[in-house]
């Protein structure tokens, strides 16, 4: 009996603290990978990421410098992330903004935010309207997310403006291929379209692909389970593909659910250079050189 009893006692400990060590590794951020020098990370969330000051954003930077990740695009959710964006790209020659307001907030698109939007995207420092687009897997699971009809009212609205102010189009697209596609089509897309974190199969890669959008890839494409978005990574023409973080979210094997930055770009990079069977530093130039034409960044 006692024996018994000590035996769960310790089965019981060994669950805990196997909890406590997962628990632990989550909030520990990977380590540093093997700098793979030309990358820009093509979409960020750097206030999400703790950027919300000068010495802050500096830091994130120096790290992903260190790594090869010399230039950052950093994307707005709402108006006051959109401030965030803007002061990031004030504050550091290395981050530049994208600024709308994401499609599960689109009900806040009043015309005020039109009009604050309007003059932001005409800053230098802006270098896409994003991300906008459809997200058809929130409305009915949170209340405040907007609903389809009002999230396509908006979508019309920013490719509008992508247009008349000739920037880049950056779309988030979750659960919504056909709707999305319909839309732009019937609006007609900006000259530069870009699905931010591509999460489609084969087809849908292939219909972008046709109409000249830009793929971007993010983490997920590294996950275990995405063999069908590494099929959609392998059909993508060298100058039609991105690499990007989305971080703080989406961190790339092995380090799924720890926190994600910019400087965790190379892990990302590396898995597309594998899944398109070509060498890392031919890949990492193909990715930077497609950021910096797309986004029309300055050389550094
Ligand atoms: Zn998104
Ligand atoms: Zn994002």
């Amino acid at each position: 009996m006692s024996e018994s009893g000590g035996t769960e006692a310790v089965a019981h400990d060994e669950t805990e603290s196997n909890k406590a060590a997962r628990k632990r590794r989550r909030r520990e951020p990977p380590p540093d990978p093997t700098p793979l020098p030309g990358l820009v990370d093509a979409h960020t969330h750097l206030a999400a990421c703790g950027g919300r000051d000068p010495d802050a954003v500096r830091a994130i930077l120096d790290h992903a410098s260190a790594v090869g990740v010399a230039q950052v695009i950093t994307v707005a959710d709402d108006m006051v992330d959109a401030r965030w964006a803007m002061a990031a790209a004030d504050w550091d020659p290395r981050a530049f903004a994208a600024v709308a307001l994401h499609p599960t907030h689109a009900a806040e698109l009043h015309d005020a935010a039109k009009a604050e939007l309007e003059e932001m995207v005409a800053d230098p420092r802006v270098v896409a309207v994003g991300e906008t687009g459809l997200d058809h897997y929130w409305p009915g699971r949170s209340e405040a997310c907007a609903s389809p009809e009002t999230q396509a009212e908006a979508f019309r609205w920013h490719i509008d403006l992508a247009k008349r102010v000739d920037k880049p189009l950056m779309i988030h697209n979750r659960e919504a291929d056909r709707d999305l596609l319909d839309i732009l089509a019937d609006e007609g897309a900006p000259d530069t379209v870009i699905m931010h974190c591509f999460s489609g199969d084969q087809n849908v890669a292939q219909e972008c692909v046709e109409r000249g959008y830009i793929l971007s890839f993010a983490g997920t494409v590294s996950f275990a389970n995405a063999a069908e978005l590494r099929a959609a990574a392998r059909i993508v023409p060298d100058h039609q593909i991105l690499v990007e973080t989305d971080a703080p979210f989406l961190t790339p094997h092995p380090y799924r659910g720890q926190p994600n930055q910019s400087y965790c770009l190379p892990y990302t990079a590396r898995a597309l250079a594998q899944v398109r069977g070509v060498d890392d530093a031919d890949m990492a130039q193909i990715l930077g050189d497609n950021a910096r034409r797309v986004y029309r960044l300055p050389l550094q």
